[in-house]
């Protein structure tokens, strides 16, 4: 686990929002994937905005604001596969910035079933594959999202369980004393 500079000065267990209360600070990411699980996250909120904004702070996520910020996430979830040396840095710095980090769904887990081009013999690589692998920033593998940083969690499924994604959220709302304030 990576510790900013703030939280080397905290409790591990406090939240870093600046609110009337405690709030836990969240980032949420797509690599490589589908975005179904961004889906079901955004779904919940029909049922649980109103009760996770008094515990959240959303400092990053794109599939609800433009202005995002890196800057001390208490936890990041990260859902898809890592494809390319760019995407890499990317959630490297996201580790760097985030105290706990998250994958969300089998790409990001176990990186299935995107490393299935990994296993493409030469011949398999047709003209329209090429195509793409050319064109687009791609690296030679697809990667977990552990053979790129160190990840605390997984919530697994294809999309992410549910279930399994809510009670990882509460682990961390308790973890950080926030929970009382559901
Ligand atoms: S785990 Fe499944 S649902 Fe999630 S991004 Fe990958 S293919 Fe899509």
């Amino acid at each position: 686990m990576i510790w900013d500079h703030m939280a080397t000065e905290r409790s591990p267990h406090q939240a870093s929002g600046s609110d009337q209360h405690k709030r836990l600070v969240v980032g949420w990411f797509s690599f490589t994937c589908c975005e179904d699980s961004t889906i079901l996250f955004t779904e919940l909120l029909n049922d649980h905005l109103d009760e996770w904004k008094k515990v959240m702070e959303f400092r990053h996520m794109k599939a609800l604001k433009t202005n995002n910020s890196l800057s001390g996430l208490d936890v990041a979830f990260i859902e898809g596969a890592i494809s390319s040396e760019s995407q890499a840095n990317e959630v490297r710095q996201i580790r760097e910035n985030a105290k706990y980090v998250v994958a969300i769904g089998a790409c990001a887990c176990t990186g299935q079933p995107s490393t299935s081009r990994n296993q493409f013999v030469s011949e398999q690589l047709n003209e329209r594959i090429r195509w793409y692998l050319g064109h687009f920033d791609y690296g030679k593998e697809v990667k977990s999202l552990g053979e790129v940083i160190e990840v605390d969690d997984m919530v697994r499924g294809c999309p992410m369980k549910v279930t399994s994604f809510l009670q990882t959220l509460e682990k961390y709302l308790y973890l950080f004393d926030v929970a009382q304030h559901v």
